[in-house]
């Protein structure tokens, strides 16, 4: 999954990177599957939900995008779609989310629609977990069992299920694709990898200390002053705020790395600054470098203290945020 400009991490460059690794890529968005067919002239690309008019499926169709179809009349209309080339088609059946995806009936009729089509070409059947990262299975034990079941009775055919906590907790899940967003970036949406297979941070996002002032017991911090020093603190102002997509409210005490150890946040983000208590550090000086998140420190770790996750912290990075990319 590259959607969202690979979870912010650039959609170009997480293509390039995994392009001998994976079978296809997922996108959200018809401009994604546009941007990504021109990057990738032979990818596999398949556009998740969306409703397209009649010229945006036969656009797709003649470049090669599958398409997530997850609408009864849709499914219909699709079947009498002309086009130069078949279009291969995701069917989309609601395992319990209510979000997108047919009822088991629906799911069916739309299924033969597709199916006695010349228009159409290969059908694989497909959900969306609603709990996969649930410790408790059971539900997404029986929203396996309503895919499958919906699938067998129409005959064999390719079933994808699993996203990122469903690779994880729930191998039979599996079936012919698997769907890894977040999990190709580092964070693991189950919190159980360890040892061997724990994930490793994709992105690392830092800056550095631009000012160091020492604030007197009774003095306050940033906007508002939310932060009050109740005795003297050493506070090191960062170059990073919310306009380059650092939460405004995270809160004080969220961790920030300096030369390798946690120092909390003091004060109110701001759009380029932010401001940490470094009295506790041993060493630090102008110019030294801040980790907002990344490696040693995992996205999901601040995002908890935020009241996000690591998926909305990554996506809401900035145009302003240069990347280099290793
Ligand atoms: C984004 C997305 C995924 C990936 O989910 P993760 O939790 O990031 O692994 C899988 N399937 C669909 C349909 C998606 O839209």
């Amino acid at each position: 999954m590259v959607k969202a400009n690979g979870y912010g991490h650039g959609m170009e460059w997480v293509a390039q990177t995994v392009a001998s690794e994976v079978d296809g890529f997922g996108v959200a968005r018809l401009a994604e599957a546009e941007f990504l067919r021109q990057c990738l002239p032979g990818a596999r690309i398949v556009l998740m939900g969306s409703i397209l008019t009649p010229a945006q499926y036969q656009w797709c169709a003649e470049h090669g995008i599958e398409t997530v179809v997850h609408d009864e009349a849709v499914a219909r209309r699709l079947a009498t779609l002309k086009a130069s080339k078949p279009l291969n088609v995701w069917l989309k059946r609601n395992v319990g989310m209510n979000r997108l995806g047919m009822a088991a009936d629906e799911f069916r009729r739309a299924h033969h629609a597709l199916a006695a089509s010349q228009s159409i070409g290969k059908l694989i059947h497909m959900s969306h977990f609603s709990d996969a990262d649930d410790p408790d299975p059971a539900e997404t034990r029986q929203q396996i069992a309503r895919l499958q079941t919906a699938s067998a009775e129409l005959g064999t055919y390719p079933l994808s299920m699993a996203n990122s906590a469903g690779i994880i907790a729930h191998p039979d899940s599996h079936g012919a694709w698997l769907r890894p967003g977040i999990m190709l970036y580092g964070d693991d949406p189950t919190q159980t990898l360890s040892g061997d297979n724990a994930l490793r941070a994709v992105m690392t996002l830092k800056s550095r200390i631009i000012a160091i002032r020492t604030v007197a017991a009774g003095e306050g911090i940033g906007y508002n002053r939310r932060y009050r020093a109740t005795q003297t603190r050493r506070i090191a102002t960062v170059g990073a705020g919310y306009g380059d997509g650092y939460p405004r409210h995270a809160p004080d005490g969220t961790p920030l790395l300096i030369n390798g150890q946690r120092v909390p946040l003091a004060g109110r983000v701001s759009m380029d600054l932010l401001t940490v208590d470094i009295s506790e550090l041993d060493r630090v000086d102008l110019g030294d470098e801040v980790t907002l998140w990344g490696d040693g420190l995992p996205a999901a770790e601040v995002g908890q203290h935020c009241g996000t996750i690591s998926y909305e912290l990554f996506t809401r990075l900035t145009a302003r945020v240069s990347r280099y990319y290793l």
